[in-house]
């Protein structure tokens, strides 16, 4: 069951600030609060959609579509259009990242990996 009062929710309707890079009606994105990259961001939907299958199951057409243009514009501008890898983390036991937040993001990410990530990944894998 969907959590309106999960934090994306609430940034999605302005009750607590981000760093915002691109918004359009539909969708948001803005900087992780932990990065594990040197250019990591997230991408969300305005909309309550739980996770991926969710999103892509329920979602208008002019959702999903403003969600892949948000997505666009962010690569584009942050120029990083040549080189980034997105994932999106699916349920509390997903085996390699477990999704924290329970609304649908895109994890953007680019550039020099940080220490986070070395620790992060090694926690999973110990
Ligand atoms: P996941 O584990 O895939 O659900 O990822 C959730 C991500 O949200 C993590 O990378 C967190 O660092 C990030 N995060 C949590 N709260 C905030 C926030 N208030 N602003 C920006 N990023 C956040």
């Amino acid at each position: 069951m969907y959590d309106q009062n999960n934090v994306f929710a609430k940034i999605a309707r302005g009750e607590i600030p981000c760093d915002a890079i691109v918004e359009n009606e539909y969708a948001l994105s803005f900087n992780d609060i932990n990065p594990l990259f040197e250019t990591h961001v997230l991408i969300i939907p305005k909309g309550p959609y739980e996770n991926i299958l969710d999103f892509t199951a329920n979602a208008t057409a002019a959702q999903q579509a403003g969600f892949w243009d948000c997505f666009r514009q962010t690569a584009k501008k942050l120029g990083i259009e040549n080189n980034f890898n997105i994932f999106a983390n699916s349920g509390a036991d997903a085996p390699f990242f477990k999704q924290s937040v329970f609304h649908f993001h895109l994890h953007l990410v680019s550039g020099s990996r940080r220490e986070e990530l070395f620790k992060a990944v090694s926690e999973i894998c110990s």
